[in-house]
């Protein structure tokens, strides 16, 4: 199993890029494997109900990762696992399949549930334009690698069977632990688990294979008898399938750091005795109104829910504004607050678009350039300490200031208006995946292509009704010019009316 990496050279942009690696709980300067290959895989989601917030700033984060690792020049392979099986309702081997349990509930196959959320998953993910993953392996459609990786656990001498289930023997892997700090044996011993399975060596011992129970849907023939993958084993079993036995980037969870994250740890690296990870990245968690978020206490938000009340990109642009490795408080004031900043960006674009067609004539200006310059190279600054996404929305605000200030100044001639709409574009799209005015429209990057196409009819026909209009005015037709304008207006589309012409923006 070796990750086949199409061989091309990339120029790498150069950079300072420094991450903060879990594993040595210090800032590393990155440095990949194989550069200009980044393999790189984070843990997908379970897909039992609706995404929610925490799923947002998850993968928001892994998204502003991956891109800036493109836009440097590294050729990225992103892996991130569906999990459809094996998901236990309790950490220690205990309890039901939480997508089986659904669909037990529902009366349905568990296939339909899993489907069903996967495509809510990834149509949430879209109206926040996060890049879908390269790769989208369902731990459901890797169960013949999850055998093969156990196989070679207990041929290691790591793995044992028993009564059709089969443990990882933690006692014989003293680098448990290494990831985390902790240990399974305190943590079973002292914590308050309930009662760990009669046939295990040693209550710390996890489950690699699990033999199914009567009435278990999801199971499958292994050497050990009919069962089912622990929830662990996909992740170790699809990242080295796809990225090869040692990769660059796993990411995931705080949450998952124990026992999922060392439980792939060892896993991984008793089957093959090499380094699994180089570097490992854990995003912080989502809190509401200062309380952590749970079905249970009645604070839980879907994103489904959180669309209804707030744009798709003042969520993101929300999650931006604090790091990855910082909790994030969501509340109604704190939106409130980024929603406000996000239309003095939007508006910045506005004028850079407007200008481009409509902007005094005459050359680039320099000023404005130097300035635009200097903020550039904060934004750099800031991705490449660890990704600082905080300070890089603090530059994207200087530069849509200066864009104002310039605008004021009557200065943002046309070729200024392109020169900065470029930079501001590479910045706030590519990099921090933020989109603006027509752009987001058909907001999936799937249908990208057609979304600009769409744009520009769609533009064309706002012009139109825009001259319709104004041939009604001069037809002294007043009544239908203000059913026009109106109309627009009903479906979010503000005219203005300027000494020159009509400009029109969103509301
Ligand atoms: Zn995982």
């Amino acid at each position: 199993m070796g990750a086949c990496f199409a061989r091309f050279n990339v120029a790498l942009k150069p950079n300072n890029l420094h991450v903060y690696n879990t594993l040595t709980r210090s800032k590393e300067r990155f440095e990949p494997l194989n550069p200009p290959h980044v393999g790189m895989y984070v843990c997908g989601p379970t897909v039992y109900g609706d995404a929610h917030i925490g799923h947002a700033k998850s993968y928001v984060s892994f998204d502003v990762i991956v891109r800036y690792l493109r836009y440097l020049g590294y050729n990225v392979r992103y892996v991130q696992n569906i999990t459809d099986v094996g998901h236990l309702t309790d950490d220690a081997d205990q309890g039901e399949d939480k997508v089986e349990r659904k669909a037990k509930a529902e009366r349905v196959h568990p296939m339909q549930i899993a489907e069903k959320f996967t495509r809510s998953y990834f149509e949430d993910m879209d109206r926040l334009n996060v890049l879908r993953p390269d790769i989208s392996p369902r731990a459901s459609g890797h169960i013949i690698e999850q055998i093969e990786l156990v196989k070679r656990i207990i041929a290691a001498g790591h793995a044992y069977e028993t009564g059709g289930n089969v443990y990882f023997d933690v006692a014989s892997w003293p680098k448990y632990g290494k990831l985390s700090g902790r240990e399974r044996q305190e943590e079973m011993v002292s914590g308050t688990r309930v009662e760990t399975a009669a046939d295990k060596r040693a209550p710390a011992d996890f489950a690699l294979w699990k033999r199914a129970e009567p009435g278990h849907i999801m199971q499958w023939p292994s050497p050990w008898g009919n069962g089912y993958p622990g929830w662990h084993l996909e992740c170790s079993a699809m990242s080295m399938k796809y990225l090869g036995e040692s990769f660059d980037i796993h990411g995931g969870g705080m949450e998952n750091q124990f026992p999922h994250h060392e439980d792939e740890i060892a896993q991984a690296e008793a089957a093959t005795g090499k380094p699994f990870v180089k570097y490992w990245l854990h995003n912080n968690m989502v809190t509401v109104g200062g309380q952590k978020m749970g079905k249970s206490l009645g604070n839980f938000i879907t994103l489904q829910q959180a669309f209804e009340k707030w744009d798709p990109m003042v969520i993101r642009l929300f999650i931006l504004q604090s790091h990855y490795r910082s909790p994030l408080d969501f509340s109604d004031e704190a939106l409130g607050a980024t929603e406000n900043g996000f239309k003095r960006l939007e508006g910045a674009f506005d004028v850079l678009t407007q200008q481009v067609q409509y902007g005094p004539s005459g050359p680039l200006d320099p000023e404005a350039a130097q300035v635009f310059g200097e903020a550039f190279r904060r934004l750099n600054e800031a991705m490449d300490d660890d990704f600082n996404t905080p300070g890089a929305v603090a530059a994207l605000f200087d530069m849509a200031n200066n864009i104002y200030r310039v605008r004021d100044a009557g200065r943002l001639t046309g070729p200024t208006a392109v020169g900065l709409g470029a930079t501001f574009k590479l910045l706030s799209n590519d990099i921090l995946g933020l989109m603006f005015g027509p752009d987001r429209l058909g907001m999936s990057p799937l249908k990208a292509g057609r979304s600009a196409a769409v744009a520009k009819h769609f533009e064309a026909s706002v012009l139109f009704l825009i001259d319709l209009r104004n041939d009604a005015r001069k037809a002294k037709n007043f009544a239908q010019a203000d059913a026009i304008r109106k109309r627009l207006d009903e479906i979010g589309i503000v005219l203005e009316d300027t000494p020159q012409d009509t400009k029109w923006r969103f509301k």
